[in-house]
């Protein structure tokens, strides 16, 4: 303990983001430990990724008896935990099948293949697949294009085309897009990296019914909100309606990368040929996804979600009022906080840097704060996260 802080030699690590001068080198659920022992209660969990904590005891039985029993059998072969997570999703969605992917973006650019697939053997070659402003959909070529995030238009111009923009929670914005050459709808069950914004249920039951008239599939993005973040297994599954496809990510390898594509029998129309990849679906990262699905399927677990959930709300309500700020909102354990001033970049740091522990929590936007705390936090690091944010909110103001 209390080794002066080293100079980090960084110089070989390409530079993509800020980084602060820590390591970090242990976690053990929603705590994290750096290279100078102090420990941070994370609400980032790998934004929103390890979703059973850190370390998970069941993921990592899971990973070591499969890394003994087989590691790489390759694409060209079933394999038992492959089909093992497929079985588990389909049983417990509205889906028929599932192609694993190894990130979030991944899935959706095969979603976004899928779709255009569909639309040269259903619908004459439509193409183009309506998203949303303020969406995030990944960082590939296409999966950037079809994110609706300020300046990324432009970013690595040019576009891949065929992504027109849709106001979300707006039916009218989205029919002025529609033409014959539309073949999906894509939108995320509640927009993370865009400020956490829910869609409405009105808003996603008349998209349903549109898109169902009119021949048109509905993709859900639900990379971040899948995987009991919400407190359904499911994000579509608050909505009442079934989309025809749907993507996940984040949460589903918690912590390892894994994700998937999900289709019912209608949608899924790939072909030999049409899809794949040489990781995709390996045993070791299904092994681990079948342990974090059979956690969040055991009984009671959801049910907590969403209690700890509604906890979380109103702690952050009671800042609300003792600091007069704007609101909270989200669903289940993806919430965030709206601060009403842009003091979001100062509170995260200033949590970073508090002594003796410190706090991780994310600012997608200059006023406002995002909370995404592994799903099985205790009630009680619930309540010290928001006493922390308390003592930090009188530092600020
Ligand atoms: C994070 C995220 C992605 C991209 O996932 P990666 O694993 O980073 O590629 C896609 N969609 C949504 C909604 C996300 O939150």
């Amino acid at each position: 303990m209390n080794k002066p802080a080293q100079i980090l030699d960084t110089h070989s690590v390409m530079f993509i983001t800020q980084r602060p001068e820590i390591i970090m080198v242990e976690g053990n659920g929603s705590w994290l430990t750096d290279n100078n022992g102090k420990r941070y209660l994370d609400f980032l969990q790998g934004w929103a990724v390890n979703c059973l904590g850190h370390c998970n005891p069941g993921m990592i039985e899971a990973l070591n008896a499969q890394a003994k029993k087989l590691i790489n059998s390759s694409p060209a072969f079933y394999n038992e935990p492959m089909i093992g997570l497929s079985n588990l999703l389909t049983a417990n969605s509205c889906f028929d099948k599932v192609f694993f992917a190894n990130s979030g973006a991944e899935a959706n650019e095969g979603a976004l293949k899928l779709a255009r697939k569909w639309g040269q053997l259903n619908k004459s070659g439509a193409f183009e697949i309506i998203t949303f402003d303020h969406s995030f959909h990944g960082r590939t070529l296409a999966t950037m294009s079809a994110s609706g995030k300020p300046g990324w238009d432009t970013m690595f111009a040019p576009q891949v085309g065929g992504f027109p923009k849709a106001d979300l929670n707006d039916l009218d914005s989205v029919k002025k897009l529609v033409t014959n050459k539309t073949v999906a709808v894509m939108l995320e069950p509640v927009q993370g990296e865009g400020g956490v914004i829910p869609t409405t249920l009105e808003f996603m039951r008349e998209l349903r019914k549109f898109t169902r008239e009119n021949n048109i599939l509905l993709i859900a993005d639900e990379v971040q909100a899948g995987c009991g973040r919400t407190g359904t297994l499911f994000a579509y599954q608050h909505y009442g309606i079934e989309p025809d496809i749907m993507t996940l990510g984040k949460g589903i390898g918690g912590g390892v990368p894994l994700a998937a594509l999900l289709a019912t029998n209608a949608a899924a129309c790939f072909v030999p040929g049409d899809q794949g990849g040489t990781y995709n679906g390996n045993p070791l990262m299904t092994a681990v996804g079948m342990s974090v699905i059979e956690q969040l399927l055991a009984p009671g677990f959801l049910e907590s979600v969403k209690a700890k959930g509604e906890l979380l709300k109103s702690e952050l309500l009671k800042l609300c009022i003792e600091f007069n700020l704007e609101g909270e909102r989200g669903e289940g354990l993806l919430r965030a906080l709206m601060l009403g001033r842009d003091i979001g970049g100062k509170l995260v740091e200033l949590a970073r840097e508090r002594r003796p522990e410190g706090l991780l929590i994310n600012s997608p936007k200059a006023d406002l704060l995002r909370f995404m705390p592994a799903l099985n936090i205790s009630d009680d690091e619930i309540l010290q996260m928001c006493n922390m944010l308390r003592e930090l909110l009188q530092q600020v103001d």
